[in-house]
């Protein structure tokens, strides 16, 4: 079979929402007279962690947002990373707050997460933004999803009415995606670990979406031919080289449109943060 899947180039796209950002963040700052501000919190070292904040710090910093870092050692207390929080709410130069998740064990993630303030929530894991996008009228919306929304937008593809599947139901990706795809106008199944035929749900699907965090979960064979196919997963494979949930290979002849991975969702995800912190910006001025 010969090669026929466009390559959706997140890196490309990401670059556009990314030189819109900065133009904003230059319009905001001559208006405001400070720049736009995104408080960046990491909690121990994971190393994962640490490639991404250093990433969303670099992207801050070519954009004009003005990054806050805060690192703090695993051993922090809950007290003191809920105060640091409750500072940042408080803090008119912060327009944003980021916690790199995941926190160390000790801390309950959801008590952190409720505790930024739903205006400063760029990540939008919020439960107040989770409600408002369930609720058809979104404000701070999850970047991962809104990052596939935008991708799909950007090559101009009509999403309503398609039947779309998410692999995945976690609360940072599978669930904010299904709504973001209902909000489009698609006919959204979600899939995890009770699905009995992932299979058959893959096949009937015009649109998939894959985040997982397994390699190769969705086989080649199971997408329908044309179908549009977004790899949200970053996965390490036994070579060291990054791969995503779909076997790209397999699911490149069959699809008609497929993100690669990595250049695909991974740069749209922090550019999307990048434009909520805008968002976020603008509507608390
Ligand atoms: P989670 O581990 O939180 O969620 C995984 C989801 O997959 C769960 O809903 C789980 O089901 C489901 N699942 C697991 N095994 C199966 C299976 N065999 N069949 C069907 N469903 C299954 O992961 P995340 O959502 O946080 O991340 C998913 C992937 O996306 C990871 O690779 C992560 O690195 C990547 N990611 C990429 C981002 C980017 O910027 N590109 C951003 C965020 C994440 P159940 O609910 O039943 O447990």
């Amino acid at each position: 079979m010969s090669r026929t899947a466009t390559l959706l180039d997140g890196k490309a796209v990401a670059a556009k929402v990314r030189g819109e950002v900065k133009t904003r963040a230059a319009a905001f700052t001559t208006k405001h007279g400070r720049a736009p501000g995104l408080a960046v919190v990491q909690v121990g070292s994971d190393p994962a962690s640490s490639v991404y904040v250093r990433n969303k710090r670099k992207a801050c910093d070519e954009t004009g947002i003005r990054s806050f870092a805060h690192d703090l050692p695993s051993t922090v207390g809950r007290a003191e990373l809920l105060g640091l929080v409750a500072k940042l709410n408080a803090d008119d130069a912060v327009d944003g707050i980021l916690m790199q998740l995941p926190l160390p064990a000790g801390l309950d993630a959801n008590e952190i997460m409720d505790a930024i303030d739903p205006r400063k929530d760029v990540d939008g894991f919020h439960p107040h933004n989770t409600g408002l996008l369930a609720q058809k009228r979104p404000r701070l919306r999850p970047c991962t999803p809104y990052g596939v929304i935008r991708l799909a937008a950007e090559y101009g593809m009509k999403l309503r009415g398609l039947r779309a599947t998410v692999v995945g139901a976690s609360n940072i990706v599978g669930r904010p995606m299904a709504l973001e795809l209902l909000l489009a106008g698609c006919t959204v199944t979600v899939c995890h670990t009770g699905t009995r035929d992932l299979a058959a749900e893959v096949e009937r699907a015009e649109l998939v979406v894959a985040a997982v965090g397994r390699p190769g979960m969705v086989r080649g064979e199971w997408i329908r031919p044309g179908a549009a196919v977004f790899d949200v997963g970053i996965n390490r494979s036994d070579s060291g080289k990054l791969v995503g949930d779909v076997d790209f290979e397999a699911a490149l002849p069959r699809a008609g449109a497929i993100t690669p991975v990595p250049g695909g969702i991974g740069p749209m995800t922090i550019a999307m943060l990048l434009s909520n912190t805008l968002d976020a910006a603008e509507a608390r001025a």
